[in-house]
């Protein structure tokens, strides 16, 4: 899952930054208005974290913009605006979750994690297709009931297909789903993680649609 991070203040942003992708996220942090502007036209985002004091652009401003395209993706306000005024204006206008700064770290991610829930249509903690069970918070997998040990990067490929169960993700979306700005993507290495995920959870489990990409199948 990948999460645009919209934070101006530096040690805010880094601890959040840090905390998601030690939680599985791919993030993307920019640190003004403009720029998130356009990484919202450019990119492909689970999920938006937006402060609303932000250089260049106000986060309100960014939020009526978004909504006013038509795009749906749960956006979760952080701010230190802390009149009820503030809240009522930043959910009127689209914002699915409000979090008032300072914010506990393990809170705010318990809050993407329920918001990427809902928004993919399952109010459940777990996915599940077929035998395969996934815990996107205990960071387990199980296969008929069996433990399976995952690395970090094969667990985030396998929550994005279980997202969409049926659905064909391309290779590209899949590394946007893993990788965020500025980290290295090997040439081949979401096929060495897919080779590794049909090893370890049996080679019927994700599907390879020639040419498109790739599904999860519950056979
Ligand atoms: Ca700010």
């Amino acid at each position: 899952m990948r999460i645009l991070l919209i934070e101006d203040d530096p040690m805010i942003g880094k601890a959040v930054r840090n905390g998601l992708v030690e939680s599985g996220f791919a993030v993307d942090w920019v640190t003004d208005g403009r720029a998130a502007e356009l990484a919202l036209t450019a990119g492909v985002y689970d999920l938006a974290i937006l402060d609303l004091g932000l250089p260049r652009r106000d986060g309100m401003d960014i939020l009526v913009a978004l909504r006013s395209m038509g795009n749906s993706m749960p956006v979760l306000i952080a701010s230190a605006r802390d009149t009820v005024r503030d809240r009522i204006d930043g959910l009127q206008a689209g914002a699915d979750d409000y979090v008032l700064k300072p914010f506990d770290l393990e809170e705010l991610i318990a809050r993407v994690r329920a918001l990427l829930r809902r928004h993919v249509g399952s109010g459940l903690p777990t996915l599940q297709c077929g035998k395969l069970v996934l815990d996107p918070v205990r960071k387990t997998v199980t296969r008929a009931g069996v433990p399976v040990d995952l690395s970090a990067r094969e667990f985030a490929i396998l929550e994005a297909l279980m997202q969409r169960p049926g659905a064909v993700l391309s290779r590209s979306r899949l590394e946007e789903s893993v990788y965020g700005w500025g980290q290295e993507v090997g040439s081949n290495s979401i096929e060495v993680h897919l080779h590794h995920l049909r090893r370890k959870l049996g080679a019927g489990t994700i599907k390879n649609v020639r040419g498109v990409g790739y599904r999860v199948t519950d056979d």
